[in-house]
């Protein structure tokens, strides 16, 4: 569904109209080309903290990629990243405050900022890991004051061990294919399996599930993994096989007819797996229903159905490919949760709770699965611009659009890139985390 609002804004004429009457002017956001994904380009600037502990590292792998490495003293539009690692007093804030102060006027329409910092649990002291915490406050505060011309601004956090892991994430955030990631914390961990991978291609030889692969944010998976190098097992309900094939066929996958509610579906679809391969790269839990009422008019078919496919299937398929080694030393389970999820909606108990749920099972199954080398991790979607958003009533669209600092919805490729991030090989210190795709909506923010 087009948004007629943001075409407008862009047009030579819309852009004279908006700007005298004042109307905010949301920006075409910039996404990856699907020739040359994962190329960077364009200026950075690095800075750093007295006493910063991931900036040299940064600037020697930056080096190895097309992105020029800019000048502190040289006016021109740039991308800004600051290792704040070694803040650890009020005093010393003033170094992140100073940097940011004299260089945030100098980021381009789509720009990125990218603060790093530890792990509040991660710091020697607590007075420091304190002050790291603050860290939160400032990037999504900045984030608010630069999403209107399309620019983002993320933090990335390292725990212990994670300073081995932070290369994959520094280059998504920077990528194009991070455009809708706004106001987002990310983790870095010690890796959980080996990194080696190639950053153009990094699924090259890998296969992977996605569930709901047959239309809207599911097929974007699908085809950004394909783009990747994947061999992906397209599942999607029985009534959608004739789109599911025509997809799969496209993209040189496989499809599965298959309900995943259905009695048995968890072992069908683990047998089908162990028949392709020995070693499953991941899977996609994004197959997903809403089935919306106020609690008291919703009925228990509307409840239960509803948490079986977005719940209990998920958790039943987890368990039988957990059952076999089949995801064991670098495999990745990503979930579909929403913001939903984390703000709560009239209407929305059930989608709510079983959203909440798939969050809650990152945040109790990361150590376990960590242990045997596999990521779990989950995206949660604000606004996307899909068939489940075209039915909502054009007043609220229109609101759930402007809703963000972006002052758009996303698309659905914005929430397979983040997932493409997830699933690839150089992202293995990426564990646990759950990351909203929303453009910085402010809804539960
Ligand atoms: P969609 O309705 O366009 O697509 C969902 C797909 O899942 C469909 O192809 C459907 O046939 C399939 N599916 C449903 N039940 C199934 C079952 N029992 N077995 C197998 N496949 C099944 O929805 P979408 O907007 O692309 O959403 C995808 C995911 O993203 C969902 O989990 C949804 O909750 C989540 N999400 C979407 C948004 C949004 O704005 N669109 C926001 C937050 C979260």
């Amino acid at each position: 569904m087009s948004d007629t609002y943001l075409e407008l804004a862009n047009s030579a004429l819309g852009k004279k109209l908006f700007s005298a009457m004042g109307l905010p002017e949301p920006v075409v956001l910039v996404r990856e080309d699907s020739q040359q994904a994962h190329n960077l380009s364009g200026q950075v600037l690095i800075g750093a903290s007295l006493g910063a502990l991931f900036a040299d590292k940064v600037g020697s792998f930056l080096e190895g990629t097309s992105m020029q490495i800019s000048d502190p003293l040289v006016k021109e539009k740039r991308h800004l990243i600051y290792d704040a690692s070694g803040i650890a007093t009020a005093e010393q804030s003033a170094e992140l405050y100073n940097f940011f102060q004299q260089q945030v006027k100098s980021l381009p329409a789509c720009g990125r900022v990218i603060v790093i910092g530890l792990k509040p649990s991660a710091a020697a002291k607590p007075e420091q890991g304190a002050v790291q915490r603050g860290l939160h406050g400032f990037i999504k505060s900045l984030a608010k004051e630069i999403g209107r011309n399309g620019s983002t601004a993320n933090l990335l956090l390292v725990d212990k061990g994670g300073d081995a892991a932070i290369e994959a994430p520094i280059r998504f955030l920077l990528s194009a294919g991070s455009a809708f990631m706004n106001a987002q914390i990310l983790t870095a961990s010690t890796p959980v399996a080996p990194m080696a991978g190639d950053w153009q291609h990094p699924l090259q030889g890998k296969t992977l599930v996605v569930t709901g692969a047959a239309r809207g944010i599911g097929l974007a998976i699908a085809e950004v993994l394909a783009r990747d190098g994947a061999t992906v097992i397209g599942v999607d309900v029985p009534q959608a096989e004739e789109e599911l094939k025509a997809a799969m066929t496209r993209l040189g996958g496989l499809p599965l007819p298959l309900d995943i509610t259905s009695a048995g579906a968890a072992t069908i679809l683990r047998d089908f797996c162990s028949a392709q391969t020995s070693s499953l790269h991941g899977i996609i839990h994004n197959a997903g229903v809403t089935r919306d009422k106020m609690l008291s008019r919703m009925t228990d078919h509307q409840w239960n159905m509803l948490m079986q496919v977005n719940l209990g299937s998920v958790q039943r398929i987890n368990a039988a490919l957990l059952e076999t080694e089949l995801l064991d030393n670098g495999g990745k389970i990503v979930g579909v949760a929403s913001i939903s999820g984390i703000a709560g909606n009239a209407g929305q108990t059930n989608y709510a709770f079983s959203k909440s749920a798939v969050i809650g099972m990152v945040e109790t199954s990361a150590e376990s699965c960590a242990a045997r080398g596999i990521t779990i991790n989950a995206v949660a979607p604000g606004f996307i611009e899909t068939q489940m958003t075209a039915a909502i009533p054009f007043f609220t669209r229109q609101m759930g659009r402007r809703l963000s600092s972006l002052g758009q919805g996303g698309l659905p490729i914005d929430v397979a890139e983040v997932i493409g991030f997830f699933v690839s090989p150089q992202a293995a210190g990426i564990n646990g985390n759950v990351v909203r795709v929303c453009g910085q909506s402010i809804l539960g923010a």
